[in-house]
């Protein structure tokens, strides 16, 4: 660390990858210092996938390259230099100490962690700490607040409709939906007859910089998850352009048709592959969201597709980071269902002989990457209805999704795929069993289980789980008016069935190394 002293130190995280963060941060590019740091605890715990590592890392290290060009001062701290500390606060406190700063200020991590742990370490060298707002999002979390505050529920549609309204998106001239209708979900649930003849997506090999990320990163952290030798994320905001023009042009026509849909051996099917992009700041919510209304403007993609896509960015993806922070720490350590069951090991190898979580476990393994129905109806509803603790399960989305960071992962996991809030993100638990699967894609064919079997040896295990589930949370959900259809069907059994299936669950969460469900 150099010791000419800053006016001010600047925090620029992994994922706050924008140039326009100088801006709100209001830096002088004479005075002041910005300051990134590249940690092993930030992949350690839990154990984040080798892809998410190094996408972080390299985007970083071109980003502190591009600013260093624009006559920026940058203190970096790379994962290979000796006197790394690897936590945020030891590299913090050292460049308060060399640089002596008159104060800090950064943008307001998605993280509570990192918030209170850069917090504590600026206390600790008596230094004045301050956040900013982050102006990547569309709606702040102050305006989040106000949308939240004296409502019963937290309804995304509703959510969503306001942002249409507020932000002109997709809204006629007389304040109207576009095509008249706010959601065009039914048209988005079709299923492939055969195998789908898919456009290429255009990936990104390596460059120098991420190539020598790969070989500090194999130094540093040996043991990380996942393959490295399937690389092909964008990681600067030139490719992330690139990958959001091939979005647009080549998959966007069909996103909606097929957005839940899944077939063996095909991970992206027609899906964007940008959250990794949005969440490290590359790209803006708002200039994704342009290019696919534009594409709809030309005549190029249908409604029903820019639509659902438009739905994901300015309603999903805003609403869920407006949770994260209106509820606050402690968030993530909620157990509504109090389901306590370990996270199999097969969650980090891919080996197991259910051929839709073998499937979706590869994807993630070979790309660190998942698309939304597998994540939340393959292994999240898998976690859900065998009885996984919610914390387990958050933790191993938190470390193997390329886009994965706390705002995004702890509502997307601890509320929605597993009802752990209390119902908070999700007005019923997202429970289904293998008929759902079966239903989307072309798993079930090739499969040694029998889809159509509820109990014994050859059951589908999603069958048994499924209804387990609605037997143990009967009494828990019979006031949900959203579960009196589903839990019609459980009254309809008679005790010994109930027994068969309990039974079944039991020894299938221990042959599958759920184990117990109690606390
Ligand atoms: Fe998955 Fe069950 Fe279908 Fe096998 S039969 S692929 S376990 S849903």
């Amino acid at each position: 660390m150099p010791t000419a002293n800053a006016r001010t130190l600047a925090l620029i995280l992994g994922d706050q990858l924008d140039a326009s963060y100088l801006d709100t941060l209001e830096l002088d590019r004479d005075q002041d210092v910005i300051l990134m740091v590249e940690v092993t605890h930030a992949s350690e715990a839990p154990p984040s996938h080798v892809q998410r590592t190094v996408v972080f890392l390299s985007a970083m290290r071109h980003h502190a390259e591009a600013l260093r060009e624009k006559g920026w001062r940058i203190e970096y701290v790379e994962l290979s230099d000796g006197a790394n500390t690897h936590s945020f606060a030891g590299e913090l406190g050292r460049a308060i100490e060399s640089l002596k700063p008159e104060r800090v200020v950064g943008v307001l991590p998605g993280s509570f962690s990192v918030r209170s742990e850069i917090e504590e370490a600026c206390d600790e060298s008596g230094v004045e700490m301050s956040w900013h707002e982050d102006p990547h999002f569309l709606c702040s979390t102050d305006e989040f607040g106000k949308w939240a505050s004296g409502r019963k529920e937290l309804i995304m549609e509703y959510f969503y409709r306001e942002q249409r309204k507020r932000l002109g998106v997709l809204m006629t001239d007389d304040g109207k939906p576009e095509g008249g209708e706010w959601n065009y979900d039914k048209s988005n649930r079709k299923a492939f007859k055969s195998a789908p003849d898919l456009p290429h997506a255009r990936t990104f090999r390596p460059d120098d910089i991420t190539k020598r990320v790969i070989e500090d990163v194999a130094g540093a952290l040996p043991d990380l998850p996942g393959r490295i030798d399937m690389f092909e994320w964008p990681v600067t905001r030139r490719e992330a352009l690139a990958a959001l023009r091939d979005f647009v042009e080549q998959r966007l026509p069909c996103f909606g048709d097929f957005q839940d849909a899944m077939w063996t051996g095909e991970d992206k099917l027609y899906h964007s592959m940008l959250s990794s992009s949005l969440n490290l700041k590359l790209l803006n919510p708002r200039e994704v969201v342009d290019a696919a209304v534009a594409a709809y403007d030309a005549g190029e993609a249908p409604l029903n597709a820019v639509e659902g896509f438009v739905r994901q960015i300015i309603g999903w993806r805003e609403f869920i980071r407006g949770v994260y922070f209106y509820e606050g720490e402690g968030y993530d350590d909620r157990n509504a269902l109090e389901q306590h069951g370990a996270l199999p090991d097969f969650y980090w190898t891919g080996e197991t002989d259910m051929r839709c979580m073998g499937e979706s476990l590869r994807s993630v393994l070979d790309r660190a990457y998942g698309h939304h129905i597998a994540r939340l109806m393959v292994t999240g509803n898998f976690a859900l209805i065998s009885g996984i603790s919610p914390q387990a399960i958050n933790d191993w989305y938190l470390g193997m999704y390329v886009d994965a960071i706390n705002w995004v992962t702890s509502p997307n996991t601890v509320g929605m795929a597993m009802h752990a809030d209390g119902g908070v993100v999700g007005t019923k638990p997202y429970a289904a069993s293998g008929k759902y699967i079966d239903r989307m894609g072309n798993y079930c064919k090739g499969c040694r289980y029998d889809v159509k079997q509820r109990t014994g040896e050859d059951a589908c295990p999603f069958n048994t789980f499924y209804w387990d589930f609605l037997i143990r949370n009967q009494d828990r959900f019979k006031n949900n008016r959203r579960m009196t259809m589903i839990l019609k069907n459980v009254e309809r059994m008679d005790g010994d069935q109930r027994v068969e299936i309990t039974v079944s669950a039991d020894k299938l969460r221990d042959r599958l190394g759920v184990g117990s469900i109690k606390g």
